[in-house]
């Protein structure tokens, strides 16, 4: 069976012809001309051209006509005549893949499309309003415009309250020069509700508000000089070397075009909102937006759970890594080709900046905490990392993990740990609250001493999941890794918001293999606090023994003062 419509149904389409045929008669005669052509790959296809500016009209069909509704184009297909046309050139019509029915034909697309056309032309003399399902939504919008303006709540405000010419100031945010964002209105004055991530401190240009006459038209024309001429008529002030002009008509209504040197672009309006918080509960974040959350290690797993934290609305920081973002760490790293060659803390950094809708505070320490390093400096990034309300140990090594278990056990801190194991088979979240959990290092000790019965991880490059490095990169996806750091996440948020009250170690399979019997199982372990030999579990502290402090004091000479002296 032939698979073209026409073939298989040659009556159809000589139907086809009679319907069109048709439409050179009847009360308003509007085609000119038609005729069939087949495309290279055989599809027919129907042109015809109406009376009405001769507009030439290509209608395609699918492969499975009459059971599907054919298109209606403009040649040339880059001719735009209607706001109610797909990016494609395709217009949307009256009659559509939702509505259309087999006992239609293109002759009726055809009658369709010549109104729609017809109602755009008086449309420009008159405001009418053009019968069609179909509303351009704002990504057409700005497929058709020429750029966007975002306008923030304050500059709405500023621009609504504005009788007069105001002088404001814009800028283009980074990555797509066809966005202007207003940065200050009046001129000098910040506007304080952008994210920080729009803001470039090095550029600003200086725009103006236009506000139009009674009667002002909304056909703006796009001409140099005709626009100039409008501004000219229609208000009291004069553009000047203003790139950027923000039109306002009296019915509230309001615009922004660039001025160019050779041509004006109408930029449509999108609003800019902070507000970017709304799936987070409320609660968690007002205790989210409070806190400091230090995060130890800025892998792929560690990256992903610093600026998703900062997505929930943390805003406070303190980064540790000592590495650079080599381009081998972009298939999993959050950082991108961008940030190559960027330390890890700030490449991550500036990740959390471009999601937080306030500038955020990042304190970031570049070192590697189980590593030889200053003694200064180390005992500085433990001290701020002591001062964190949450620690997040993404280094899956085991030496800091225990520097980590250590600061988080003297300063009474959660600590949540996790780690992607190869092959692909999932991971490891666990965590440790203080007045609920044993410390850290005895959950992970009665984690090992429990894994230690398990057949050993396959493909994994060392006996136990503890001890896997960044030097030696797991075998995992970036989806694994995605996998465990939502868990990690939503782990932290949880002890954040007082939630959990779980399991402390929760080993969580991605594919069947090893321990988990089916993909997507999960195993966990509960610790009790019973080894009485731990002193940070069980040591009380204790009032010191006054006569040893008195002798302790007596050390000290106050005759003189320390001094950074290099022979000590
Ligand atoms: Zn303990």
């Amino acid at each position: 069976m032939p698979s073209d419509w026409w073939n298989r149904l040659p009556d159809r389409l000589l139907r086809e012809q009679e319907t069109i045929l048709a439409l050179y008669e009847g009360k308003y005669p509007f085609l000119k001309s038609h005729c069939w052509r087949l495309d290279e790959a055989g599809e027919p296809r129907l042109c015809a051209t109406l009376d009405f500016k001769e507009q030439e009209l290509e209608v395609r069909f699918p492969p499975h006509y009459p059971d599907g509704c054919p298109s209606v184009r403009p040649v040339p297909y880059d001719t735009r005549l209607s706001s109610h046309q797909f990016v494609s050139g395709v217009l949307c019509l009256e009659i559509g893949p939702d509505n259309w029915h087999p006992d239609r034909t293109a002759a009726d697309m055809i009658r369709s499309a010549w109104k729609l056309l017809a109602m755009e032309t008086i449309r420009k003399v008159e405001a009418i309003e053009i019968p069609t399902r179909h509303t351009p939504d704002l990504s057409e919008e700005v497929a058709f415009g020429d750029g966007v303006l975002l306008r923030s709540a304050q500059f709405d405000e500023a621009l609504a309250n504005s009788s007069a010419e105001v002088e404001f100031e814009w800028a283009w945010p980074s990555r797509n020069n066809l966005r202007v964002i207003p940065t200050a209105i009046p001129k000098g004055t910040k506007l304080t509700d952008i994210p920080p991530a729009l803001i470039r401190e090095d550029s600003s240009f200086p725009g103006i508000i236009v506000p139009l006459k009674n009667g002002a038209p909304h056909l703006v024309p796009t001409e140099p000089e005709k626009f100039d001429e409008y501004i000219a008529t229609h208000s009291e002030t004069s553009l000047e070397k203003r790139l950027c002009a923000v039109l306002r008509w009296t019915d509230g209504r309001s615009c922004g075009y660039l001025h160019l040197k050779k041509n004006i672009l109408e930029l449509v309006n999108m609003g800019l909102s902070r507000n970017n918080q709304r799936r987070t509960p409320d609660v968690v974040e007002q205790t989210l937006t409070k806190m400091r959350v230090g995060i130890v290690g800025l892998g792929s797993l560690g990256s992903k759970v610093a600026v998703s934290l900062a997505r929930s609305s943390v805003r406070d920081f303190v980064l540790v890594d000592r590495k650079v973002v080599t381009s081998d760490k972009v298939c999993r790293n959050e950082a991108s080709y961008l940030d190559v060659g960027t330390p890890k803390v700030q490449a991550v950094k500036e990740l959390i900046r471009d999601v937080c809708s306030e500038e955020p505070v990042v304190q970031t320490f570049k070192m590697n905490i189980a590593s030889a390093t200053s003694p200064e400096a180390h005992a500085k990034a433990l001290q701020a990392l002591g001062g964190c309300d949450l620690l997040v140990d993404a280094t899956a090594d085991a030496d800091a993990f225990c520097l980590l278990a250590m600061v988080a056990s003297d300063h009474g801190r959660p600590l949540v740990w996790a780690e992607v194991y190869g092959g692909g088979l999932g991971g490891m979240v666990a965590s440790a609250q203080p007045d609920q959990d044993p410390c850290p290092r005895c959950i992970r000790a009665a984690f090992i001493s429990e894994s230690q019965e398990w057949p050993p991880a396959p493909r994994s490059e060392s006996d136990t999941p503890y001890s896997g490095t960044e030097e030696s990169p797991v075998v995992a996806t970036d989806a694994d890794v995605g996998y465990i750091a939502a868990a990690a996440t939503a782990r932290a948020i949880d002890i954040a918001s007082g939630l959990y009250d779980g399991p402390a170690v929760t080993l969580l399979g991605l594919r069947a293999g090893w321990i988990f019997d089916e993909p997507m199982a999960s195993r966990s372990l509960r610790v009790r606090g019973d080894d009485w030999s731990c002193a940070r579990c069980w040591q009380t502290a204790s009032d010191p023994d006054t006569g040893k402090l008195e002798r302790a004091k007596a050390l000290f000479k106050n005759t003189e003062h320390a001094q950074d002296s290099p022979s000590t």
